[in-house]
């Protein structure tokens, strides 16, 4: 046989080819995001804009509250949606489809496939997460639509807010939410939950996990890697992750005091927590450096 009968003969077999293909093209990562507020998707934008616009992934997205808990602050929208929004009661019943239509738009922006708005109140700012796992949330039904959603959907991995406590006790409630869902699923069929929060520089504080609620223990203490929001690309460099972030800070108008966050973080930083499948650190390694 000569060298190029030998090279057609490997070309020609499917299972060679198949196997080629499989190892040459990259993995397109499913990702669930779940959060407590509408807007909360600021806390991994130009991340969850890299997986679903650049590297081919699928990001959905569950939002527990409505949001309507910052009416004080809509002052600036008032004028755009002609609605006198920082009126506790109108705020309360208008906000929340206003704040979806925001979400939607900012979900365009970076990618995101679906969104699974589950409407719990959004009462009041607080740091304790009970309150709302307690008392005001239908966390029954959270758990089971999160449930089903994991089931079915497989994803890899799945986002939240990092549940500081000196964060909103509905973010530390959402993320506890995504990680008892987690591990209840079979080891092998668990999805990778990262916890994450912007920083304008990489010396934030370590965390470890709450106290109280042994799920939140964190496989380190430090970030287990960080996205770099101005990171350049595109025509001489010019652009940044960050600008794709401010639109998204943009289109959540009915948010005056998030308006203040724009370009103020430089840096999305994950930490994984311990509770994961067995080949979480591989995973984790893996959309890293994807990344
Ligand atoms: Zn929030």
């Amino acid at each position: 046989m000569t060298r190029r009968e030998a090279a057609t003969r490997i070309a020609a077999s499917p299972l060679l080819i198949g196997a080629m293909a499989t190892a040459a093209a990259p993995k397109p990562w499913k990702v669930l995001i779940v959060v407590a507020h509408p807007d909360d998707e600021y806390y991994f934008a130009a991340t969850t804009y890299r997986i679903a616009q650049e590297l081919g992934g699928t990001v959905d997205q569950v939002i527990i509250t409505n949001g309507e808990g910052g009416y004080r602050y809509s002052t600036l929208a008032e004028k755009i949606y002609g609605v006198p929004l920082t009126d506790e009661s109108t705020g309360r019943s208008r906000l929340p489809e206003i704040r979806q239509k925001e979400t939607l738009s900012a979900g365009r922006i970076i990618g995101i496939r679906n969104h699974y708005f589950l409407s719990e109140r959004d009462h009041r700012f607080t740091l304790d997460a009970a309150e709302a796992l307690e008392d005001i949330w239908n966390c029954s039904r959270v758990r089971e639509t999160l449930h089903d959603l994991f089931a079915r959907e497989k994803y890899d991995f799945v986002f939240t807010i990092l549940p500081r406590e000196s964060t909103h006790g509905h973010h530390q409630a959402a993320a506890l939410l995504a990680l008892e869902t987690a591990a209840k699923l079979d080891p092998a069929e668990r999805p990778v939950v990262l916890g994450a929060e912007p920083a304008a520089d990489t010396a934030a504080p370590s965390f470890g996990g709450l106290p109280r609620f042994a799920l939140t223990r964190t496989a380190h203490a430090e970030p287990e890697f960080t996205f770099d929001r101005r990171r350049t690309f595109g025509m001489h460099s010019a652009l940044r992750y960050e600008i794709v972030v401010n639109w998204v800070i943009a289109e959540h108008k009915s948010q005056g005091m998030f308006q203040n966050d724009a370009g103020k973080h430089g840096l999305e930083l994950f930490w994984r927590f311990e509770s994961g499948p067995e080949d979480a650190a591989e995973r984790t390694a893996s959309l890293a450096r994807a990344l």
